[in-house]
């Protein structure tokens, strides 16, 4: 099961450093307050790469959960939920916020381009009656951005709390939680960061916890309720035991992420998927976007007279290589790049993009280029 060569916008490659750190021997989670103070550490490194001074909780659960958890936390009953959509995750906001008794209403965007922040604003200028909205920072499917630094301080300039999926982004793409107003941002462990699956984490603002706190129904559930978080440090105690060699793999993800330095990181992204956009239409395929192109992944399309699924099934069976496609309705049309986190290093790219070229040509798709040359002659110092 592990001999292949993946590449996907997550779960993404984990460093060799992170994977030992997971096997080391660790202390009770629950009753060693020092894992108390390592939990804090963690949680505040995240905070200086999505750079905010919030609260931040890790959660034992995937990024959906984070999602999840959100929506459960702040939706009452009858509330009104602005759900921003250009993509399959921001549309999916809808079932979570129904879920908890609010009422979804949509402001959708084509899924070809980023959010056009001119037409938002003129909806709110007519409508703005929402307790939160709801973005998807990158829409993984589809590898659309929204620029969260227009809309996120716009939404805010109406009192409307803002939660933000960045699972896929944050890590490889700026972010600036306090800047731009962001109330809840939520990410995962397995896209840019590069740890392994199974951890959640998200950052509350104090106006978000207001809004959880001044409820006047309590939340539904215990384990969506970002409540019991609240004063987990200073009582030192957790809801639930903390999975901690998840935390402590995460740690050092995290910490390799500062070692770098992330401005570094950041600028890693985006020369390698300017030069791997770039080197997509020299040799003669379409990106699958108009505009909005993230640095975390890239979406080709492939020709129609080859599709999709087959080019996924040939890469694996001949280059043992599983680099893959999207989601409905696009399973069949879209070949996803995920070059994010440790995806995004030179010779993984290059692997990945000979395989695409010889996979496609092998199906008949004539081109006289290579894509890994062109990808070099993109590439800036
Ligand atoms: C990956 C991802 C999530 C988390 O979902 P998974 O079930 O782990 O795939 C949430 N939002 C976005 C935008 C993602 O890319």
């Amino acid at each position: 099961m592990n001999n292949k060569f993946v590449y996907a916008p997550g779960p993404t490659d984990v460093r060799e450093n992170v994977r030992l750190e997971r096997a080391k021997v660790t202390t009770n989670p629950d009753v060693d307050e020092e894992f108390v103070e390592f939990y804090k550490c963690t949680c505040e490194k995240i905070g200086k790469i999505i750079n905010t001074n919030n609260s931040i909780y890790i959660l034992s659960g995937e990024g959906i959960l984070g999602l999840e958890a959100a929506c459960a936390s702040i939706t009452e009953s009858g509330d009104r939920v602005l759900v921003i959509d250009n993509g399959i995750y921001g549309r999916g906001f809808k079932d979570f916020v129904e879920m908890y008794g609010g009422e979804a209403i949509y402001f959708s965007g084509n899924y070809d381009n980023e959010i056009n922040v001119d037409e938002l604003s003129r909806f709110l200028e007519k409508d703005h009656n929402f307790k939160y909205a709801t973005i998807v920072h990158c829409d993984t499917p589809t590898g659309v951005l929204n620029d969260l630094s227009k809309i996120c301080v716009l939404l805010n300039t109406y009192g409307v709390l803002t939660v933000v999926d960045s699972v896929s982004a944050m890590g490889g793409e700026e972010i600036r939680v306090d800047d731009w107003k962001i109330d809840i941002a939520l990410g995962g462990s397995q896209k840019a960061f590069s740890a392994p699956t199974g951890l959640t984490f998200v950052s509350v603002s104090e106006k978000a916890k207001k809004a959880m706190e001044n409820r006047k129904s309590p939340v539904r559930g215990f384990y969506c309720n970002l409540n019991i978080w609240k004063n987990y440090y200073k009582d030192k105690w957790f809801p639930y035991t903390i999975p901690i060699s998840d935390v402590m793999g995460l740690d050092r993800a995290v910490q390799n992420i500062l070692d770098e330095g992330v401005e570094n990181v950041l600028s890693r992204h985006e020369k390698i998927a300017d030069a791997t956009r770039n080197a997509i239409n020299e040799y003669g395929l379409e990106l699958f976007l108009d505009g909005g192109y993230s640095n975390t992944v890239t979406a080709l399309k492939v020709p129609e007279n080859i599709g999709a699924l087959k080019l996924k099934d040939h890469m694996l069976k001949k280059y043992n290589t599983l680099i893959i496609t999207s989601l409905e309705p696009y399973n069949d049309i879209i070949l996803r790049i995920g070059h994010m986190g440790e995806n995004a290093r030179l010779e993984k790219i290059t692997y990945a993009l000979n395989v695409i070229d010889n996979g496609l040509k092998d199906l008949g798709f004539k081109s006289d280029k290579e894509l890994v040359t062109l990808f070099n002659k993109y590439l800036k110092d």
